[in-house]
């Protein structure tokens, strides 16, 4: 069961298969792994035990950057995700960043953002498309269309708590929904990526 794998020089954790979208650039849809790594699959969600051991196991060697994303949702475990984070930033210099939908208030209504401070350094957020109609044909949440400010609230709030926020768009819309997604984003003053859709490859989310 593969919890974490390397990817560019940076350690990569997958803690879960779940995730309420299926976004049509997802990779998840045409390979089982990352980079030649083995099948990311999980036999079943990782406790924090499970973990904590396989990070301990892990060769760390050079490794100096943590991100939760992997082939799922992270944020759909919050709660073990920042756990996690604590341990590892109690224990290694790591920066630690978080990969995610932005939909953690629909899918942990109970987790609290604030647990992330001091924990998390960064946080990308899928922000997809400039609306809340393309995001649904992009993203294809099982929210329906409020889940797009849903996504905008919770980047808004993270501003607020991590040191290190920014947007990323695929370029699987059109030149112009682009270009409403820059303007968004330097509305809300957070960076914005525009990522090439992705092959095996590459990462994602
Ligand atoms: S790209 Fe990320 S958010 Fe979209 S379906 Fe895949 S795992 Fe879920």
């Amino acid at each position: 069961m593969t919890i974490f794998y390397k990817f560019e020089g940076k350690l990569y954790a997958n803690i879960t298969n779940k995730c309420p979208c299926a976004c049509t650039f997802c990779i998840r849809k045409n390979s089982d792994s990352i980079a030649g790594n083995d099948s990311l699959w999980l036999e079943h969600e990782p406790t924090y035990e499970e973990i904590i051991e396989a990070f301990e196991k892990f060769d760390k060697t050079g490794i100096t950057d943590l991100v939760f994303c992997g082939y799922g949702e992270p944020m759909a475990r919050a709660d073990v995700l920042v756990d996690v984070a604590r341990y590892v930033k109690q224990h290694t210099n790591m920066k630690i960043r978080i990969n995610t939908n932005g939909l953690v208030d629909f899918m942990n209504p109970a987790f609290d953002p604030y647990s992330m401070r001091y924990v998390i350094d960064s946080i990308s957020i899928s922000l997809n498309a400039p609306d809340p109609e393309s995001y649904n044909e992009v993203t294809r949440p099982s929210y329906g269309l409020p889940a797009f400010n849903a996504m905008l609230n919770f980047a808004k709030l993270a501003k607020s708590i991590v040191n290190e926020v920014m947007f990323t768009v695929v370029d699987v819309i059109t030149p112009l929904q682009i270009e409403e997604c820059e303007e968004l984003a330097k509305g809300l003053q957070i960076p914005l990526r525009v990522r090439k859709r992705v092959t095996d490859n590459e990462t994602y989310t």
